[in-house]
């Protein structure tokens, strides 16, 4: 059941427009809209779930597919070999600022770490 009021929600049903970069079974691609690296992509399942916290326990494989989407999308924007970053804020401290479950990949720059 998705979240009409959810911006993520509403991109997955195609009511909110979105430069959307790829789409499998459950999970779908789009470009960032404020993108903090020269490839910058969030991943979304199409089911509402609010943060990574929410998964529960038949929802966690979701996890591995969006990761392993992550690093198919990174290989394909030629982020690799010099590498890429894939990132899930979870909760308003870690700067979570849409309520539904979106995993970042950045790349085609350095990147500094600790991001603070
Ligand atoms: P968070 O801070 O929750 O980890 O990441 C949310 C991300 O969603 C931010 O990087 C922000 O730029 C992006 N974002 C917010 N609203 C929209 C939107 O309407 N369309 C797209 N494509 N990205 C959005
Ligand atoms: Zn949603």
């Amino acid at each position: 059941m998705n979240d009409a009021a959810c911006l993520f929600c509403r991109i997955v049903e195609r009511k909110l427009p979105a430069d959307i970069v790829a789409e499998e079974e459950g999970l779908l691609a789009f470009k960032d809209v404020n993108p903090q690296a020269p490839i910058h992509l969030l991943i979304v399942p199409t089911e509402h779930v609010p943060s990574v916290a929410d998964l529960t326990e038949r929802q966690t494989p979701l996890i591995g597919r969006a990761i392993h989407f992550a690093n198919r999308l990174a290989h394909r924007h030629q982020l690799t070999p010099a590498g890429y970053r894939l990132v899930i804020n979870c909760g308003p401290q870690a700067g979570q600022s849409v309520s539904h479950l979106h995993l970042h990949l950045l790349g085609g720059r350095p990147l500094r770490w600790p991001p603070g």
